[in-house]
């Protein structure tokens, strides 16, 4: 007889209802609503119930349990101390279900837990339901939690409703093992596979020590407290706050008046590797190595965008079920008040950032990468925008060039990388995605387990190219004001190099792997569409770039403009680089066309600096 128990409406919340424009009413606290999955109610008749999970009626009771040092304000307090106590007193009327006595004990009532529920099937075989993101009816992908037995032996773990239908345990990705604090990937005969529509299952052995606790999760857990445990010696101020009421904290480091570099990282819960990389990277700028950064720009650090969610165990959503990385566009002060702060901030700064960095975990693919801005290739832009994704990719195996993407696509419009490129001209404005849990090495390509020391290492690893960029482009401004004196004096510009080398990369490329192809941004598309683990090939990067780059060449060429006559023969349009389509775009303008024209000479005279011909 399972639940009534704090039923999840239907009628409530919820992102799909989001996106038809209905927005959360945001009181404080936070009421927390948890979608209940079919497939329990089925359970609950069939399997011994081994563990129930919390469920919390709202933001404060959570808080008040898993935070030592939460305390609402004396006028929160007082206002919804009625509130709450009808809330509490309704709860008693609320059939929860209740576990048996068992010798395995189960735990996630813990900050960033999430098992809702465990039942035994077999003798030592378990199915396992995480929880659902608050308010939301999308997300089950994060897990974390603990195993006590009370005998050593073997048992299989089944963690029934992932709501993604490929997953990087397709590919070699174990689940992350807890003991005595130190973390790494474990359990075997790992089989990751679709179950229904909705869900699919992860299954794996584990071998239990008769009294050891051990944790197991989707990623080596990072929580709000660890981070403000990390950050307290460093000094830092407050962004905002959340709205259940939780600083954000924002840490600035260097010289105010010079370029501004600005790094966020967590907006997603479940993505705790992006935390293991940002403590690489402020480990980074506070050692010597650092401070030719911190000398020459100002450093502002937002580690962890999403705490609400982040304490709740959820997996991508804030409290109220939003997708903290689709507000960008239009952030709400009451319901996104972290995302309308960093909007403000970069409009208060004198000049645009010269670098955005949001840092993320990706599900699907190995290594780190990045995901740029998208520029048309006959523009600087094109290659400056992939210099740091060059120097990362030189400085380390890890990071793979390749499976980058300098595009943005339709279900990416909203996103910090996005709307940031386009409001600000921000040129260096990334999304650096790095796997949950695996990454090719070599040119073997051996799969290595990534652990927390690794995402470390990477961020480590960014800073440094971040410093190498930033001289560079300290350079290059020197060089260029020597060039408006002097134009007699031979300077070596420090881009050139590097912009070349990108450029013939690019076009000499030939497609690897599985990665480079595979299209995460496609994946929620698919999901909706429950397409199973194939395989999506876009157009082939090689092709498409080819034809860009035949494009820009030719864009470049001593060409003739095309005639100013109107009339235009077809076979004059055959003969042009672009797609007959665009050709006839760009000549049925005769004006237009003279525009280019001009714009033609510049470029080319721009790019004649740069070292091209
Ligand atoms: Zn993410």
């Amino acid at each position: 007889m399972l639940p009534e128990s704090l039923p999840i409406l239907k009628e409530l919340s919820l992102e799909m209802d989001m996106l038809n424009g209905w927005m959360p009413n945001i009181q404080y606290p936070i009421r927390l609503k948890f979608e209940m999955n079919d497939d329990i109610l089925w359970s609950v008749q069939r399997d011994q119930l081994v563990y129930v999970g919390p469920r919390y009626v709202d933001s404060m009771e959570m808080y008040n349990k898993y935070l030592s040092n939460y305390q609402p304000t004396k006028n929160q307090t007082d206002m919804m101390e009625a509130i709450l106590k009808k809330q509490r007193q309704l709860r008693l009327f609320i059939n929860r279900p209740q576990a048996q006595k068992h010798f395995l004990q189960f735990d996630s009532d813990f900050e960033s837990g999430n098992l809702d529920f465990a039942f035994q099937v077999r003798i030592n075989e378990y199915n396992c339901y995480m929880r659902c993101d608050s308010n939301s009816r999308c997300s089950h992908n994060w897990y974390h939690f603990s195993i006590v037995s009370e005998r050593t032996q073997t048992i299989r773990i089944n963690i029934c409703n992932f709501s993604k239908h490929r997953s990087l345990y397709q590919r070699g990705m174990r689940p992350y093992i807890g003991i005595n604090g130190l973390w790494k990937q474990g359990g075997h005969n790992i089989v990751f596979d679709q179950k229904n529509q909705k869900s699919s299952k992860l299954s794996f052995d584990l071998n239990l020590i008769n009294g050891q606790k051990i944790f197991i999760a989707y990623g080596v857990p990072y929580t709000y407290t660890q981070m403000m445990q990390f950050i307290q010696t460093l000094g830092y101020n407050i962004l905002t706050k959340t709205p259940a009421g939780i600083d954000i904290p924002i840490l600035y480091f260097g010289e105010p008046k010079k370029r501004t570099i600005i790094l966020t990282a967590r907006v997603h819960p479940g993505e705790t590797n992006s935390s293991h990389m940002m403590e690489g990277f402020l480990k980074y700028i506070l050692t010597p190595n650092g401070e030719y950064l911190l000398q020459n720009s100002q450093v502002i650090v937002i580690p962890m965008l999403n705490p609400d969610g982040v304490i709740a165990g959820n997996f991508r959503t804030c409290l109220q079920g939003m997708d903290l990385n689709r507000q960008f566009c239009n952030p709400d002060l009451n319901t996104t008040p972290q995302i309308y702060h960093i909007k403000k901030l970069i409009e208060k700064l004198k000049n645009p950032p010269f670098v955005y960095i949001d840092m993320h975990g990706h599900s699907l693919k190995k290594n780190l990468f990045i995901y740029g801005p998208e520029y048309p290739i006959f523009g600087l832009n094109y290659l400056k925008c992939r210099v740091l994704a060059k120097l990362m990719s030189e400085a380390t195996e890890i990071f793979r060039y390749w499976s980058g993407i300098w595009r943005v696509l339709p279900n990416k419009r909203n996103t910090a990388r996005a709307i940031l490129n386009q409001e600000f001209k921000i040129v260096n404005c990334f999304t650096v995605e790095c796997s949950n849990g695996l990454y090719y090495l070599g040119s073997q390509q051996i799969t290595k387990e990534f652990c927390n020391l690794d995402f470390e290492f990477l961020g480590q690893e960014l800073g440094k190219q971040i410093k190498i960029l930033l001289e560079k482009e300290i350079k290059y401004i020197e060089y260029q004001k020597d060039r408006l004196k002097n134009r007699r004096k031979k300077k070596i510009n420090p881009y050139t190099c590097l912009l070349q080398q990108i450029q013939k990369d690019e076009e000499e490329h030939q497609i690897q792997d599985e990665d480079e192809l595979l299209e995460s941004e496609s994946s929620e598309e698919e999901q909706r569409q429950k397409k199973p683990f194939v395989r999506k090939l876009q157009q082939p990067r090689q092709s498409q770039l080819r034809q860009e780059i035949e494009c820009r060449k030719s864009f470049v060429s001593d060409r003739k403009p095309i005639s100013k006559d109107k009339s235009i023969d077809k076979s004059q349009i055959s003969q042009r680089p672009f797609s007959p389509q665009t050709a006839f775009k760009r000549s049925a303008s005769s004006q237009r066309y003279a525009n280019c024209s001009s714009k033609q000479q510049q470029l080319k005279q721009r790019l004649s600096n740069y070292g091209f011909n």
